[in-house]
């Protein structure tokens, strides 16, 4: 078994889809899971969906007519008049949503969020496998609700992997039990379902990680993320010039540099894969006979530096009112307020009174700031950068610095990290 994952980018038009009919073509030597997630943007549009939805607002269903032009634009290039059952089987989801914003919201935004959003995978992955059964590329389709098993943590569906690996092997086993050819199944990312099945998801940008969990559950030989770009790189080219494509990073390195902050693949992706020793493979749609980059286990000789900016940070620095020492307690205290709010904190250096951290802004700074203000004397610092360089060495900070000036910096033998502003 592989896994070939095909984000929004590689469908959003008709040629997309038949470029990703191309690779099956290319690639298809044994079974393979295909998880699609929504075309081109159509999450960003279904989430503003929820919110008209939510505010009652009857911009919902313009919001909706525009989704379904988009991918009725698409089936046209896809689909003649042969193919009536098909489009039937798709638009009749088009019906379900629209049955849904016709309903009075539940006060639960994020329930209603996890029925509404979904649809932009369902739809997609049914034109999918529509579409490559057309071209002679019979397939099997998979309904993830009901494999991905999750609790009722809505937008963040905590994985049950018992649960998941045992319906996700039975039902595949289904399918290859009477059969000796390979066979070719179509799934969606993103998307999971409680055991009293109602639909959940994963978090933006969730395929990838969905991808691992069919991985892991099936013992996969390896998962291909099919992307836009050539690879990994050692930088966000949006930020950084003079990239390079990192050919192979071992599991460890994916994880550090998806804590930092990197964000070519989903942070809980890498878990699953390293427990199973699944290699990933990140690989261009557009190149897709080259051989893009790898993360494995295996041991780094060869150390590029790595840059990840992350931009609209705060710092903040904190100091107890009563002169007392950053230590055990008042830490803690400060921990638990930053959890509180919701902070994740990206970095942080002590000295004997004060404590300084760099954190996300997020829109609810004031109110973190006032309750830290109880105790604390606070002060602190917007519109700031955090760069983190894996693997720096002497000449790392020279480009980075121009027009810049360093306002804190911390090291290891390994990671720079420098607060800029
Ligand atoms: N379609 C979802 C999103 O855009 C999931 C994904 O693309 O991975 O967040
Ligand atoms: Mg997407």
């Amino acid at each position: 078994m592989k896994i070939f994952k095909f984000g929004g980018a590689s469908s959003q038009n008709a040629n997309g889809i038949r470029n990703i009919v191309n690779i099956i073509r290319e690639f298809y030597d044994k079974n393979i899971i295909i998880v699609i997630s929504a075309i081109g943007k159509t999450t960003n549009e279904l989430e503003r969906l929820v919110a008209a939805f939510f505010a009652n607002s009857e911009e919902k269903y313009t919001l909706l007519d525009e989704i379904v032009s988009k991918h009725n634009a698409i089936m046209a290039e896809l689909f003649d008049n042969t193919d009536s059952a098909a489009i039937a089987d798709i638009q009749s989801q088009f019906h379900l949503l629209k049955n849904y914003l016709g309903k009075e919201p539940s006060e639960n935004y994020n329930f209603e969020y996890d029925q509404i959003v979904p649809f932009g995978e369902i739809i997609a992955s049914k034109i999918i496998a529509h579409y490559l059964n057309k071209e002679k590329l019979t397939n099997h389709w998979l309904d993830a609700r009901k494999l991905i098993i999750t609790d009722n943590s809505y937008r963040e569906g905590e994985v049950n992997w018992k649960k998941t690996e045992k319906k996700i092997q039975k039902t595949i086993q289904r399918f290859l039990e009477n059969t000796n050819n390979k066979q070719l199944f179509v799934t969606q990312g993103f998307i999971g379902g409680t055991t009293e099945n109602i639909t959940t998801t994963l978090g933006r940008e969730g395929s990838d990680f969905s991808a691992a969990i069919f991985a892991y559950s099936t013992n996969a030989e390896g998962v291909t993320i099919w992307k836009d770009v050539d690879g990994l790189l050692n930088a966000d080219p949006k930020q950084f010039s003079d990239t390079v494509q990192l050919d192979k990073i071992p599991y460890y390195e994916a994880i550090e540099l998806a804590y930092y902050g990197a964000s070519v693949i989903h942070p809980k992706t890498i878990k699953p894969l390293q427990n199973k020793n699944i290699p990933l493979y990140v690989k261009s749609f557009i190149h897709y006979k080259d051989k893009g980059s790898i993360i494995h286990d295996f041991t780094q000789k060869k150390k590029i530096p790595c840059y990840i900016k992350k931009t609209n940070q705060m710092l903040l620095s904190i100091s107890p009112k009563d002169f007392s020492f950053i230590a055990e307690e008042n830490l803690s205290t400060i921990f638990a307020i930053f959890a509180f709010f919701g902070f994740k904190i990206n970095l942080m250096q002590n000295s004997a009174l004060s404590f300084s951290v760099c954190v996300d802004e997020r829109s609810n700074w004031q109110e973190l700031i006032e309750e830290l203000q109880t105790e604390f004397y606070v002060k602190y610092n917007k519109n700031i950068e955090l760069l983190t360089i894996r693997h720096y060495n002497k000449n790392s900070l020279t480009k980075e610095l121009k027009d810049k000036k360093i306002i804190l910096e911390q090291r290891n033998r390994t990671t720079l990290q420098v607060i800029l502003k």
